[in-house]
């Protein structure tokens, strides 16, 4: 049923505590527990993690580069992004996704002279849903988090983001072009009850009005597709 007055937040909330985390711990993580489709999943976004780290170093060394990581999850990019020498605030809606975001980082930067990456400074991790974060970053980046919110909530989102980032702001969402495809394929492969909240896809072009809306504009673009992940990545810059 639908949540009437502001209560998607509260909804994703509760799922990314609970079965979602649980479901989204699985995919993100590296053990073979997965079925075909969370594999699938699992590369897609690795692709993505991927993608964005490259656009990131595209412009230089992130060496002291102060990053908010907004919707962290399990760390996925903090934990890389930190290995890099970024200053990196990491921060998720949900408090089980950020103490296991914590417990990964510690396992992997460690704090000893035997760590893995002798210039890596632990994340600074944050309980905290993105509207209520404030500060200052070079760089703002957010992951995979707009597709649990419909656009007209989603525009607040991006200009919030767009707010704390001085130099830079990367977003991924899931495109609405894949739309009836997406829906086709999740009818085929999940019959029966909904496994996961809503999904909400958003049209590059809604973003991009988002964006300019706040005075920003998109400087790259990318687009990262396996059989059952979508997304859209874009940079923007002021303009
Ligand atoms: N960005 C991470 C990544 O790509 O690995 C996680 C993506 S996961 C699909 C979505 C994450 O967004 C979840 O960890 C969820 O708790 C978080 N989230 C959802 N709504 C949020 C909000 N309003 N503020 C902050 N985090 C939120």
């Amino acid at each position: 049923a639908e949540v009437v007055g502001g209560g998607d937040k509260e909804v994703v909330r509760e799922y990314f505590n609970n079965t979602g985390f649980q479901r989204w711990k699985k995919i993100y993580g590296d053990t073979e527990d997965v079925n075909r489709v969370q594999l699938d999943i699992r590369l897609g976004h690795s692709k993505t993690v991927e993608s964005t780290l490259m656009m990131l170093k595209d412009e230089g060394s992130l060496e002291g580069v102060t990053v908010c990581d907004a919707g962290c999850g399990t760390g996925s990019l903090a934990i890389p992004l930190a290995k890099e020498g970024a200053i990196v605030s990491a921060s998720d809606i949900s408090a089980a996704m950020v103490a296991e975001a914590e417990k990964q980082a510690k396992e992997q930067l460690g704090s000893s002279e035997d760590s893995v990456s002798p210039a890596a400074a632990m994340p600074k991790f944050l309980v905290k849903d993105l509207e209520s974060l404030d500060g200052k970053y070079d760089t703002v980046v957010c992951l995979d988090v707009l597709i649990h919110y419909p656009q007209n909530k989603a525009d607040g989102m991006i200009a919030h983001l767009a707010s704390l980032a001085s130099n830079r702001l990367i977003l991924s969402f899931a495109p609405k072009t894949f739309y009836y495809d997406l829906l086709k394929r999740i009818g085929e492969l999940f019959p029966g009850p909904s496994k996961a909240t809503r999904a909400y896809l958003h049209s590059e072009a809604d973003v991009e009005r988002a964006l300019q809306k706040v005075g920003w504009k998109i400087r790259k673009r990318g687009l990262i597709t396996t059989q059952f992940y979508f997304a859209k990545l874009v940079e923007a810059v002021p303009m």
